[in-house]
């Protein structure tokens, strides 16, 4: 059967719907090509896409420097697995370390095997450096956190429709409100047993929930002082999106590569995954230093996939174009204009409360109840006027274009979200 030919949307749904698990609640569009800021439907329709597969595709969509690379590698060597070695692992280790200023990089897959390594590596550290006493090591997250979908990690969340009937729970977790310094000063002081503080810069699952500027410098200092590692998961905020190599970056002027500014709230342990690969290839990874990284020794840990050939390859050719078309710097000033026009209307709006985020990865909060179809409604409509995004929490929309997306094609798009509000206005 030749599926690019014969399939139509309507099929294609049908199918995963007969045979897939429900597991999704996808938007009714069903894509076959992308290039770019843009994706094609099977109807020949062209979309911007304003999800970016949740910031994996910062690079835009089949950018040629990433496939060539990853073609190439597939043609020569796909997979050794860690019982040999090969000869890009090495070369990329090298390369990502120094990109991101670490001493070493620890190779997986998919974002959450990266946040299950973090854990890993924080609770073995407390043990064997911070002197914990066996299976009392804590770690303290943030309520309202995404970090994945594995048993330990879903542990933690309290996002109910993740959480329920999964149990039991894997222990050993403290969670506190997020973008709360008190809060996590208090659970420092009351437990001695902490490993490390988990969080992302930006909860962008929760809806693009952006802190206090100070938040991670605040935060970081804290761990500092009672000897907690300070871990970030960059996996959707990291790697230009937020305007900033990594958002814990804060405000530093990079020129698309991070010169580490004052306000670099440099983490212990650093998390990355989705645009890692330009979202050609699953690629994650936890960075850190040696103190901390060493106390993984052969055999501990791993993955048959993590560090393949083919991942560093594309990983490579992936930062190296983050690099190259200074993507950060992109995001920051086109992230700027894309605010300040919603915040325009929002000012003459009844349907649209606010506007938030830093750089590319921003959301507007639609007035209206959580429950309410109406932010589902307008990413229906503007699906039909061209442009692809999916509310997060009900009555959250979230706008996250490739970095790629010059300030003509950010202005029509911005045109076709007022567009396609103004229609839902009462
Ligand atoms: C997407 C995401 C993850 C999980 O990554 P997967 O590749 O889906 O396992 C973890 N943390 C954050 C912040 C994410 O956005």
């Amino acid at each position: 059967m030749n599926t690019q030919e014969t399939l139509t949307s309507e099929k294609a749904i049908a199918l995963e719907d007969a045979h897939g698990a429900h597991n999704y609640h996808p938007l009714p569009v069903v894509l076959n090509k992308g290039k770019g800021v843009h994706v094609w439907d099977v109807e020949g329709k062209r979309y911007y896409d304003f999800l970016s597969a949740y910031s994996a595709v910062n690079q835009g969509h089949c950018h040629p420097a990433i496939v060539g690379a990853m073609t190439k590698q597939a043609e020569t060597l796909t997979l050794t697995s860690r019982a040999f070695h090969n000869d890009i692992l090495g070369p990329y280790e090298k390369y990502a370390t120094e990109y991101f200023d670490f001493d070493k990089l620890l190779p997986m897959n998919t974002g959450a095997e990266a946040v299950e390594t973090a854990i890993k590596i924080a609770r073995k550290w407390a043990y064997e450096k911070k002197g914990v006493q066996e299976k009392d090591a804590q770690i303290i997250v943030c309520k309202n956190n995404f970090h994945g979908r594995t048993t330990t990690i879903i542990s933690f969340s309290n996002d109910e429709g993740a959480r329920k009937n999964f149990g039991p729970y894997t222990p050993g977790f403290i969670k506190i409100e997020y973008n709360d310094v008190d809060a996590l000063e208090r659970a420092l002081k009351e437990n001695n047993n902490i490993a490390g503080f988990l969080v992302e810069p930006i909860q962008g699952e929760a809806g693009v929930f952006t802190p206090a500027d100070d938040y991670m410098a605040r935060a970081k200092a804290l761990c500092n002082e009672h000897n907690v590692l300070f871990m970030a998961d960059e996996i959707q905020t990291g790697i230009a999106r937020t305007g900033a190599l990594l958002a814990v970056c804060g405000k530093c002027s990079c020129e698309g590569h991070c010169e580490r500014q004052s306000t670099y709230s440099r983490p212990d342990i650093l998390i990355l995954g989705k645009a890692l690969s330009g979202g050609a290839y699953p690629v994650s990874a936890v960075l850190a230093d040696d103190e901390v990284m060493n106390v993984i020794k052969p055999g501990q840990h791993g993955s048959t996939f993590g560090g393949n050939p083919v991942a560093g390859a594309v990983a490579i050719a992936a930062l190296n174009v983050v690099k190259d078309e200074k993507l950060a710097q992109n995001a920051r000033k086109l992230g700027a204009i894309f605010r300040k026009k919603i915040n325009d209307y929002i000012g003459e709006s009844t349907i649209v409360n606010l506007v938030r985020g830093r750089g590319l990865l921003n959301a507007i909060v639609i007035n209206d109840s959580e429950d309410s179809s109406t932010a589902w409604d307008i990413c229906v409509a503007l699906k039909d006027n061209g442009l692809l995004a999916k509310p997060t929490h009900g009555n959250i929309i979230r706008f996250a274009p490739p970095l790629v997306i010059d300030e003509e094609q950010l202005n029509e798009c911005v045109e076709i979200i007022l567009k396609t509000l103004k229609t839902f206005e009462k």
